[in-house]
């Protein structure tokens, strides 16, 4: 498959979708990014790369963070974590909280935020260190010691962060968080501050495609029965209330963030990121997905 070729086509097919929609504007920091920016990274399991645009630039990676989260709670909860958070699609937007309620503080899924905050208190009942044990364990997963917090992003997110903050109370009501609120969701808006380049995050979802694969970053280990059930959670509720959308068009497991980035796995093949800030209502971005669902018509290659 000529990849270099079908990345040049994708990059001439994407240009009319360049002014659509806006970057996260309820994030201050992220408001003031330049929109107007693209990357692209593929990383084949047998080894070669290919890149497109500004695939070195890091950017706020935000939620795709959660896949990393519950991959490290997995592996110091095993099934015990289904307890405390379902693996159902949500059909509703990432920061909801009219579940929340009806279902008396068990999120539907790790991946919205309630379900990802639930995570960030378990890790913090597991580490002594939460952030720096994170970040490491993020290091060792994309081979690059360079990445880091953005403390700006995480301090202007929380002082916007009403919404966020509700849902930690609430889901403190149902008593399903130990741990104080205030540090939950220091460490959870940290998790999402985040900084990575296409090519970071598409060596770290490498490990993610490769599911047959011993996964061991670390002290961190799944088995492959863990890896493809995080593969299946991506597949059914990896983009909200626009999963079956993205299931449509693109036909791969992934992950969005509102910082414009998408993380997506083609199991056993290959892992691509993608990165364009403006993003659509549901908080996705346009032209990650447009690439996206391009690369896999292009290729023919998708899980369906
Ligand atoms: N930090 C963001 C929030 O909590 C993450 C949301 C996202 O990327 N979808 O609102």
């Amino acid at each position: 498959m000529d990849y270099k070729k079908i990345l040049e086509e994708i990059y001439n097919e994407i240009q009319p979708y360049k002014e659509i929609g806006q970057q996260a504007t309820y994030i201050p920091e992220l408001a003031k990014i330049n929109p107007d920016q693209f990357g692209m990274c593929i990383d084949s399991l047998d080894g070669k790369s290919y890149s497109l645009g500004q695939s070195d630039k890091p950017f706020s990676i935000q939620s795709i963070v959660k896949v990393f989260a519950l991959a490290m709670c997995l592996h110091f909860e095993g099934d015990k974590l289904w307890q405390r958070v379902g693996k159902e699609p949500s059909g509703t937007s990432f920061n909801s909280v009219v579940l929340l309620e009806m279902e008396k503080g068990i999120p539907r899924n790790p991946f919205i935020n309630a379900g990802a905050m639930v995570i960030t208190d378990i890790l913090m009942d597991h580490l002594k260190n939460p952030e720096e044990q994170f970040l490491a364990f993020v290091q060792e997963l994309c081979g690059n010691k360079n990445i880091r917090y953005n403390e700006k992003v995480a301090v202007s997110e929380r002082e916007k962060g009403y919404l966020n903050a509700a849902t930690v109370n609430l889901l403190k009501y149902y008593g399903n968080i130990n741990n104080d609120i205030e540090r939950v969701l220091q460490f959870y808006f940290r998790q999402c501050s985040i900084e990575m380049s296409c090519t970071d995050l598409a060596r770290a979802f490498l490990a993610f495609a490769n599911h047959h694969s011993p996964f061991r970053f670390g002290e961190i280990q799944l088995s492959s029965s863990q890896v493809k059930r995080i593969n299946a959670i991506m597949q059914t509720c990896g983009f909200y209330d626009e999963a079956g959308e993205f299931s449509f068009l693109v036909g791969l497991p992934g992950k969005s963030g509102v910082g414009g980035g998408i993380a997506a796995i083609y199991p056993s093949r290959y892992s691509v990121a993608v990165w364009s800030p403006r993003l659509n209502p549901k908080g996705n971005s346009v032209m990650g997905i447009k690439a996206l669902e391009l690369l896999t018509t292009k290729t023919e290659e998708s899980i369906f």
